[in-house]
């Protein structure tokens, strides 16, 4: 896999080590040029922040979206920021098990599992990845 994106510890402490600063960084997956409502196209939107995850809702016409939508991490309930150590982990060691996830991120073996499927999918699938993070852009 010629076009395996790569990610250094050094971007991965920039950019995911809080749950802030990761979605930061979905907000610019998906929105590169700042808010655009998928709806209606308009350019401006609350942000409603008091969850345990942001979401925005279109000044517009009300539309509401959060980052993690169409993404692999849609509707997790895990914490975002483990989603990212283990897709970095699952950067550097393309045949990292289930278990040595598991134990590194003190998650269950279940938890780490259902990550490592839809992470390897996201990676293995050049599509998949454009909406989740595309870590070679970063
Ligand atoms: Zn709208």
């Amino acid at each position: 896999m010629a076009s395996q994106p790569v990610i250094t510890l050094g971007q991965y402490q920039k950019h995911f080590l809080t749950e802030k600063s990761c979605y930061e960084y979905l907000f610019k997956m998906k929105w590169p040029e700042g808010f655009r409502c998928f709806k209606c196209g308009h350019d401006t939107c609350y942000a409603i922040t008091t969850r345990s995850y942001p979401f925005y809702e279109c000044k517009h016409c009300g539309y509401q979206t959060t980052l993690t939508a169409g993404t692999i991490f849609e509707k997790t309930r895990t914490d975002i920021t483990l989603w990212f150590a283990a897709i970095y982990l699952a950067v550097q060691d393309g045949s990292v098990s289930t278990a040595f996830i598991a134990n590194e991120l003190e998650i269950s073996y279940q938890t780490a599992w259902m990550m490592m499927r839809k992470i390897r999918q996201a990676l293995a699938n050049p599509k998949c990845i454009a909406h989740a993070p595309k870590l070679s852009e970063i």
